[in-house]
């Protein structure tokens, strides 16, 4: 049994190896032509209104689909293209599928939808921020979405830009959302110094509902702490019924998660929307 243990362990190791080393060969050469033939898409997750379940908006999440590699998770290949100054070209790509989507989206959401990009926070000290953020808006249909940038914890705390730079997407009508709240081991000073729009709790968090009794006393905390700073919350990954009437409980303004919706791709997502809207 452990020799066999030890031989499925040392295969494991070895594709993630041979995985890592494939990326890491031409980590360039990978994902421009993975940008150039189109191998990344999109899929939207729908995120919902709690007080009246109504859909309040989608976030957007980059899918890398490789030839020869499959699936590559953006865990991976996020922290990968910041590491190897890629992501601005891939953030554009990404700000250029959303764009192609529009038309769809647009028939999927109802107007003054949320539309959540994830965001890196390298790219808020680029040259190039305020000119790629002001051609999406541009190709965005005049007031219909309201952008949301989603931004992790550590992003708050390491770009000296930060404030700057919040302060102009506040004048463009952009929203801001710390992401991942909860697991950075960021000081909680960055919560006043931002004005920040939500919080997005982690869902390491919402997991723990039901499972772990310490959990309730330091999400009820992070809930009341968020509406004394004037934020609005968002649980993640909600998967069961019990996290969804403790979040109901607690006064989370907004939840996502597999119980209500997987990450869907456009098609898919416009169904699930019209599916719902007939439900509620
Ligand atoms: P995130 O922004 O916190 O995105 C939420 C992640 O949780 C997504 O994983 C989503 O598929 C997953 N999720 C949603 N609901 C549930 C649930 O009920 N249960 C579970 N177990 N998981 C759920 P994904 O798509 O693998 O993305 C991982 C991270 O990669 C994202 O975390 C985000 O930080 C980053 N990312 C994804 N797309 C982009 C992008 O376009 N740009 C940047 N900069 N980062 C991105
Ligand atoms: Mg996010
Ligand atoms: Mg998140
Ligand atoms: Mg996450």
């Amino acid at each position: 049994l452990t020799v066999l243990g030890s031989l499925v362990l040392s295969l494991m190791v070895g594709v993630l190896c041979y995985y890592t080393l494939m990326l890491r060969q031409s980590p360039e050469r990978a994902l421009m032509r993975g940008i150039r033939h189109g191998e990344f898409f999109v899929e939207y997750q729908p995120v919902f209104h709690t007080a009246t379940s109504a859909i309040a908006g989608i976030e957007a999440l980059l899918r890398w689909q490789h030839p020869t590699e499959g699936r590559i998770s953006p865990d991976l290949f996020i922290p990968y293209a910041e590491d190897e100054g890629l992501i601005i070209p891939l953030t554009r790509h990404l700000f250029s599928i959303i764009i192609t989507d529009i038309p769809q989206l647009v028939q999927a959401m109802p107007r003054g939808a949320k539309l959540g990009i994830n965001l890196s926070p390298s790219h808020l000290n680029a040259p190039s921020f305020h000119d790629d953020v002001s051609q999406l808006r541009a190709k965005l249909p005049g007031d219909y979405f309201t952008l949301l940038f989603e931004i992790t914890e550590r992003g708050m705390v390491e770009e000296e830009n930060a404030l700057a730079e919040f302060d102009w997407l506040h004048r463009q009508g952009i929203e801001i959302a710390v992401d991942d709240f909860g697991t950075g081991h960021s000081a909680l000073i960055y919560l006043q110094r931002f004005t920040l729009d939500y919080l997005k709790i982690d869902r390491g968090f919402v997991n723990a509902i039901g499972q772990d009794t310490a959990t309730a006393p330091v999400l009820d905390a992070v809930i009341s702490l968020a509406k004394k700073l004037k934020m609005r919350t968002v649980a993640e990954g909600v998967e069961t019924a019990e996290q969804v009437s403790f979040l109901q409980e607690h006064h989370v303004d907004y939840m996502q998660g597999y119980y209500f919706s997987k990450p869907l791709r456009i098609k898919a997502l416009m169904e699930f929307c019209f599916d719902y809207q007939a439900t509620i």
